[in-house]
């Protein structure tokens, strides 16, 4: 079974010193969480610090956003190279925040993939509509082509080391969560996708998280879904609490999950 992962995306937040500090109390919250993998996306000027605590607590730590080049004249960029002297282990590609505030393209997250995966992190791929394309029924057409540019000249190798994450843009920041439904609905268009594009043994072993208003109210129900691996926390993810709650809850949809495979299986003998 696919093992669950929570992943909190802290955006332009935090001081130093409120960073350290919600970095320690997530890892000390964490004893007793061994079925879920968590990590943590600070700013990149607090990853020295987080990276420290991370190895510590034994959080995984993640970037929220990296350039495609190595090294150069890209002024006010940061490459992938630096992200892994922190021990960065995922980095946030293809954010709507990045697509929508900072006119990133399919292209350009397609070479920002391929980049990542050569320095050996491991991308988050965020994908997800507009609610005006929801609205005009558009919502699988976008996401289609999101992951098919997104995923352009990678093997099937690369693509088992992403991690996905599919975020409806009118769920980001707006308090208004897709309903577990809705985000099962796309969760699996994703997997067929992928079975499509490369095999279904792919699309049945890699992740795919859900993002967008997620709070420690929703996740249960959410996580209970069979396509729904991990969630990608934005807001909820700046309070220790909140988030350890988060986390908890995810670890129970996935012991829910593992019984109710165990039932299917002996069923069947
Ligand atoms: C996000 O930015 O990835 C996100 C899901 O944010 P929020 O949880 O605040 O909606």
């Amino acid at each position: 079974m696919r093992k669950p992962i929570v992943v909190g995306n802290w955006k332009m937040n935090t001081t130093l010193a409120s960073a350290r500090a919600l970095a320690e109390k997530i890892g000390d919250g964490l004893r007793g969480v061994s079925q879920v993998e968590v990590g943590v996306c600070p700013p990149f000027v607090y990853m020295a610090a987080i990276s420290e605590i991370a190895k510590k607590k034994g959080l995984a730590l993640g970037a929220q956003n990296m350039y495609h080049e190595k090294a150069g004249a890209f002024t006010g960029e940061v490459s992938p190279l630096m992200l892994k002297d922190f021990s960065c282990d995922y980095c946030i590609l293809g954010h709507s925040e990045r697509r929508s505030l900072f006119g990133e393209t399919d292209e350009m997250v397609n070479r920002k993939l391929h980049s990542c995966l050569d320095a050996g992190i491991a991308p988050i791929f965020c994908v997800g509509e507009l609610l005006s394309e929801r609205e005009r029924g558009l919502a699988k057409e976008v996401v289609r082509r999101q992951v098919s540019k997104g995923l352009e000249g990678m093997a099937e190798g690369d693509v088992r080391r992403l991690v996905f994450a599919y975020e409806p843009v009118w769920a980001i920041g707006t308090g208004r969560t897709a309903t577990a439904s809705q985000a099962q609905e796309m969760h699996e268009f994703i997997r067929s996708l992928l079975a499509e594009i490369y095999s279904p043994n792919l699309a049945r072993s890699v992740r795919i998280q859900y993002g967008g208003s997620v709070k420690p109210e929703n996740t249960l129900e959410l996580m209970k879904e069979p396509d729904i691996d991990g969630l990608l926390v934005g807001g909820a993810s700046l309070d220790a609490e909140s988030f350890l709650k988060i986390v908890a809850h995810a670890q129970a949809a996935y012991e829910f999950k593992l019984s109710s495979q165990g039932r299917e299986g002996k069923k069947r003998c």
